[in-house]
């Protein structure tokens, strides 16, 4: 059977074995490819279903050929990186998450004219870390972001003042059809926790320029401060991060805060009573206790300020508009 011979609907669970089935000999070894993979465990708020087709692939060949024979049957595509961003629906995902969780994505290599190439499953957390030990400069703003350079680049994570775009040079991307491309900073439409071209293409890898070599004494310094700021602010508890985007020139955390919604909760889904905006996980919340709050701060900060608050968080394979 071939893929375009899946002939089934999407909903009958034969659908997704064939697939994988037909798939599964055209691809390498070291790739992991499953049904029904849970996905829980791998996101920081721990919610959610499974993955209907869930692969983590070893190669830029099986990438291309997991992408090409899900676009000719029709099957969405999911790129996943640590799942710092994402709330899981508790009916999981009815597609194809890619993970670039293969080790073939975690690179790290300084190059002899000053620049670094980073892959798109390299840890923030390790690009910091390697950076400081030789003294690479620029990258200390990303500690203690918990994604990987793959969900920072789609998601233009910014920390302490500086944002992913400020150090990225150029960009190496997967599009839907498979074809692989590089396109340069001045290329990409970038905005605020959004980059247009990787809202459908998945990132493999990016090259970045430090700012300056220093000695790794300081960066060490400077990733302390960072470290120590956010501990003092941010809950201990499983969370996605913040819930909302800021609005022009306000604080969603301040207008939650204001609207007296600290503790707030729906089932084990609570407003941090550190960080309003923060909704963490008190032990085994669903995703619908978590939309449920997320409906309720959006209306009590509507009612009392006025401003009607976007969720900064990504439904995963859903939209919000949706259910909101
Ligand atoms: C405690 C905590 C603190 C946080 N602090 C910050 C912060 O200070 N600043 C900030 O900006 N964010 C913060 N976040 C949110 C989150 O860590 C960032 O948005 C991060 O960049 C997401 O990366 P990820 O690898 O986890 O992506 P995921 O959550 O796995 O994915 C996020 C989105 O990116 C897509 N994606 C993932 N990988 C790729 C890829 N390779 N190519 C294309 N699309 C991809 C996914 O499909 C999804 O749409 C925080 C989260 C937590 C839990």
């Amino acid at each position: 059977m071939t893929t375009a011979t899946v002939s089934r609907l999407p909903g009958d669970v034969a659908f997704w074995d064939e697939f994988l089935a037909a798939v599964r000999p055209r691809l390498g070894e070291t790739t992991k490819f499953t049904r029904e993979e849970p996905l829980a465990a791998k996101t920081t708020i721990r919610i959610g279903g499974a993955a209907r087709l869930y692969a983590e692939p070893g190669s830029v060949r099986d990438f291309q050929t997991l992408m090409v024979a899900a676009a000719a049957a029709g099957i969405p595509v999911f790129p996943l990186g640590r799942g710092s961003n994402l709330v899981v629906p508790d009916e999981g995902v009815a597609g194809l998450v890619l993970a670039l969780a293969h080790e073939a994505w975690a690179g790290f290599e300084p190059r002899p004219d000053g620049l670094l190439w980073v892959g798109a499953g390299l840890r923030l957390k390790n690009l910091c870390g390697l950076a400081a030990k030789v003294g690479l400069t620029g990258f200390e703003f990303l500690e203690g972001i918990p994604g990987n350079v793959g969900g920072a680049l789609r998601m233009n994570a910014g920390a302490m003042g500086g944002w992913m775009f400020d150090v990225v040079e150029e960009v190496r991307f997967i599009s839907l059809d498979g074809t692989v491309r590089t396109a340069s900073r001045a290329e990409l439409h970038v905005d605020y926790r959004h980059c247009a071209e990787l809202q459908t293409a998945i990132a493999l890898g990016a090259l970045l320029r430090p700012v300056a070599p220093t000695d790794t004494e300081s960066v060490a310094r400077q990733i302390d401060v960072y470290k120590k700021k956010r501990q003092e602010s941010q809950p201990r508890d499983p969370s996605a991060g913040c819930i909302f985007k800021n609005p022009p020139g306000n604080s969603a955390g301040r207008l939650i805060d204001q609207s007296g919604l600290k503790g707030e909760r729906v089932g084990d889904a609570e407003v941090s009573l550190i960080h309003a905006n923060f909704i963490v996980n008190r032990g085994s919340a669903t995703s619908a206790d978590l939309i449920a709050l997320v409906r309720k701060i959006r209306k009590r900060v509507d009612d009392a300020h006025g401003v009607e608050l976007e969720p900064e968080v990504l439904l995963y394979g859903k939209e919000w508009r949706d259910v909101l």
